[in-house]
């Protein structure tokens, strides 16, 4: 093995095959005990089990096993629904966890942190996780913080084996698994993997995939509470005012039981949890992982995406385009190198000097290029110098420098590049000069282009100053770098747009540049610009005056951002911020909804993320919003359905009390309903695919709640609807068919259909949704079910028994139709009669008119 080239593929195999994949035990996978444990706490399985008790306590044998069916079918959707959760969190885990640059057969790729294997030779920079306990075979400024091995948060300088001496306390030249890096970039081979790691054998374990809850989610917690308690109380009710009545107490005992189990709102946990977890699944499928999966509820509710400029809105694919130096400027393009005269050599020179030979960040593999071509043959490029020293580019500094030492020369040689009022700035220019540069510089930065300055120096000793303002820098030129507007972006700014959300761009970059790529993008730039120092000026309510219009950041620090984040939320904004540095943390923890670059975003920027956007582009973030309002409005439509298809059932329990009639609905029927019928139906509304126009109205307000009053009396004015229907089923069918038995049956097919006519009126709220609507398999699939179903109970005698069925004549069966044809008929003109009301139309334009106070 070579530490150049790495492991061989078949070779890494091997080992880890040997030593298993480098990853801790999972802390906690729930086992079949604990999944028996939750299936036997459901409310809906003790109200089952009550009322077996108490059918064979009746001596009726039958009603008994059915329930015990029954359960068994609780048993088995808890089961599958909470595998199923788990299988997918599983998976999502498995994207989540930390990548590792790694060299395999003599190429850098990256591979998932858990297939490493010792002896890999490993990358590493700024940001990263260590993936496993690691020999340094190389260090640049390397720090680490290893707190979470030894609580110590300060960082940790290490070094690369042969640099440490023999005797020096403490390993200097190992990185421990899990410990992060703060700065420098590294190179290094593994020595231990998974549980045989620091980490490992401490057992500790980096956070996985968050649960909490989310204010929807309380909400519901809570309403399922209040109702559940309700429901106990009115069901208490009735058995005891049946068994006085009735002298029945078995009989009200049942009765009782039949209602709590007709109130119980068990679906709408359930209904959140599908509908996020699956929400969180499609998003998986367009590329973008959910880390927090309650995230994907609030994206629908955002009203300011603050991205990046570079990367993000722009390509990161940088291509040097113009030199200037001196008055003049040079276009590089598809002319002979020779058509470049010599004038212009050493900015060139010097700018490659300043830049990494082997570079991560794009602009310098870009100088790098452009080095190479158009240096080519002359005496300019240098590969026989030795780098000395190199001073980083710190927060109080944009700029860099590097110092050389050439064979042939007893000087050592400085060269540096940044942002150009840095460079300005470190060469001490007259005010006339600096202000010759700094037009041209704008002059640049107005076409889009990112300018950076280049100078040089020579330094006569071997001690080096510690700072670059020490050196006496010359000035040498500018290189201006283009950084294309990605394709996509300025249609999906346009979408964010329409759908009233703001959009904001923040950026290191030149004030100019930022308005010229602001501008190809498609934002709005009349607000203007807001530098970092401007933004370090203003107090908090100064900033907040200037947010309502400004959408261009320039020259801001990561360390900025949280400002930023925090003075929109005070505003009231949802607010989704990009980021991928070490320092975009707390910013991505303090938005509403952080989102992380997965390609080059750091490991300390994802796991401070909400979302993780694999392809690394502004598109998918518009994606993932439309998915998110598509999750809240097919939410608030299956809950409506839930609330409605409950009134008729809870109606049909009561009657029989309050008008002396025999019990219709007995607890099997109801099973039927809930068990079957409704799980179905929240598949049907999750897979509905987003209201036409829903991404051109804006944001929902962030109070919105999920249930709210509009919701309740849709659900309300449905339900009753249904209810009148049912009843009237009941009473025509015993009339006609003579007797309760032909009653229940035209009641039970009238529920039943009713309530796919109830799934058809509110699978679109929309106003225009007068067209054919997207074919919706699942429905498909309902409609097919409950009629075999239906067919079953009514066609086959046997079953027909269990449920107290008559065979019902032809003219009971259309009467059934009819009925639900007419409840289809109402719940629809309760859809355009409510809804469409409170789902106001968009405003063409939002920022003036929509915020200002
Ligand atoms: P962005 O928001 O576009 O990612 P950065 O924060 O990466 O901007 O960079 C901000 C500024 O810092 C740049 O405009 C440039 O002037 C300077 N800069 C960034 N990287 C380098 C580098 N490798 N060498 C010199 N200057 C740099
Ligand atoms: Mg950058």
């Amino acid at each position: 093995m070579d530490a150049l080239t790495g492991l061989s593929s078949p070779e890494a195999e091997v080992r880890l095959q040997r030593d298993g994949p480098n990853e801790l035990p999972a802390a906690s996978r729930s086992g079949t005990a604990q999944l028996l444990l939750e299936v036997v706490r459901e409310p809906m399985f003790l109200l089952l089990v009550a009322c077996g008790v108490i059918y064979l306590a009746l001596g009726d044998r039958q009603e008994a096993l059915m329930l015990l069916g029954f359960v068994g079918v609780v048993i088995a959707m808890t089961f599958v629904q909470k595998r199923r959760s788990q299988a997918a969190l599983d998976a999502l885990r498995d994207l989540s966890s930390p990548r590792a640059l790694v060299l395999r057969d003599g190429a850098a790729v990256r591979i998932p942190g858990k297939d490493l294997v010792v002896g890999d030779i490993v990358l590493m920079a700024e940001g990263d996780r260590v993936p496993a306990d690691i020999e340094l075979l190389e260090a640049n400024y390397l720090t680490v913080d290893e707190s979470l091995l030894t609580g110590e948060s300060q960082p940790v300088l290490k070094q690369a084996l042969e640099a440490v001496d023999a005797g020096a306390a403490g390993p200097q030249h190992l990185c421990f698994s899990g410990s992060l890096v703060t700065q420098g970039t590294a190179q290094g081979r593994v020595v231990a993997t998974g549980p045989r790691s620091a980490l490992g054998r401490i057992g500790a374990s980096l956070g996985g995939i968050a649960l909490d809850e989310t204010p929807i989610q309380r909400e519901t917690a809570q309403i399922v509470r209040r109702v559940a308690m309700a429901g106990a109380s009115i069901a208490l009710l009735l058995s005891v005012g049946w068994a006085l009545s009735r002298g029945d107490w078995l009989g009200g005992l049942l009765a009782g039981l039949t209602l709590a189990m007709a109130i119980l709102p068990e679906e709408l946990p359930v209904v959140l949890t599908i509908f996020l977890g699956l929400g969180a699944w499609r998003l998986s499928r367009e590329r973008v992982l959910t880390r927090r999966i309650p995230a994907v509820e609030l994206l629908g509710a955002t009203t300011v995406l603050c991205v990046d400029k570079t990367g993000t809105l722009t390509r990161n694919q940088m291509e040097v385009r113009r030199l200037w130096v001196d008055g003049a400027a040079f276009e590089l393009g598809e002319q002979p190198v020779t058509a470049m005269g010599h004038a212009f050599h050493p900015v060139l020179e010097y700018a490659v000097l300043s830049s990494h030979r082997r570079a991560f960040d794009p602009m310098e593999s870009a100088i790098g290029v452009a080095g190479r071509h158009w240096l080519q043959g002359s005496e300019h490029l240098h590969a026989d110098w030795t780098l000395v020293s190199d001073y980083p580019l710190s927060r109080e500094l944009l700029a860099m420098s590097r110092v050389w030492r050439s064979p042939d020369r007893r000087e050592l040689l400085v060269a540096a590049k940044g942002a150009p009022e840095a460079i300005a700035d470190l060469c001490h220019l007259p005010p006339e000069q600096q202000q010759h540069i700094a037009a041209q510089v704008a002059a640049l930065a107005a076409g889009g282009l990112r300018v950076l300055g280049v100078a040089r120096t020579m330094f006569a000793t071997e001690s080096l100053p510690a700072i670059q303002h020490d050196f006496d820098f010359e000035f040498v030129g500018l290189v201006a770098l283009q950084d294309p507007v990605r394709a996509d972006v300025p249609a999906a700014i346009n979408d964010c747009h329409a759908a009233g959300i703001r959009v904001a761009m923040i950026t290191g970059d030149h004030p100019a540049t930022a308005l010229a790529i602001a501008r190809h993008a498609g934002l709005n730039v009349d607000g203007g610009h807001l530098t970092g120092s401007e933004l370090d000026a203003l107090d908090d309510t100064a900033l907040a005056e200037r947010l309502r219009d400004t959408q261009v950041f320039c020259r801001v620090r990561p360390e900025q951002k949280l400002r930023l984040v925090q003075a929109f939320r005070a505003r009231g904004d949802v607010v989704a911020m990009t980021g991928d540095g070490v320092n975009d943390a707390p910013a991505l923890k303090a938005a509403h909804i952080g989102v992380a670059m997965g390609g080059r975003g750091t490991d300390v920027a994802r796991e401070a993320a909400d979302l993780v956007l694999l392809k690394d582009d502004f598109g998918s973030l518009v994606t993932t919003i439309r998915y998110g309002r598509r999750v809240f409005a097919n939410l608030r439509k299956a809950i409506t359905f839930v609330f409605a298809a409950h009134l008729p059932i809870i109606g049909l329990a009561l009657a029989p009390l309050l008008m002396g009639w025999p019990l219709i609905l007995m607890p099997a029927h109801i099973l039927f309903l809930q068990l079957v019928i409704d799980p179905a139906c929240s598949i049907v509304f999750e897979a509905e695919a987003l209201e036409p126009g829903a991404m051109r109205q804006p944001p929902r307000r962030p109070e919105a709640r999920l249930f709210d009053a509009a919701l309740v009396r849709l659900g309300v004015l449905q339900g009753l609807g249904l209810l009148v229907a049912v009843l009237a089923g009941y009473v025509l069918g015993e009339r006609l068919g003579g007797g309760a038995d032909a009653g229940r049956t035209v009641a039970f097919a009238v529920l039943v259909l009713g309530n796919l006519g109830l799934i058809q009126a509110n699978r679109s709220w929309a106003a225009s949704a007068s067209g054919p609507r997207e074919v919706n398999t699942a429905f498909r699939w309902i409609v097919l079910g409950a009629g075999a179903l239906l067919a079953l109970a009514l066609g086959v005698p046997q079953v027909a028994a269990l449920f107290k069925f008559t065979a019902p004549p032809a003219t009971l069966l259309a009467l059934s139709a009819a009925l639900a044809l007419t409840t289809w008929g109402w719940c629809t003109a309760a859809v355009a009669l409510l809804h469409r009301r409170t789902w106001p139309q968009s405003s063409s334009s939002w920022w003036p008119t929509r915020r200002s106070p």
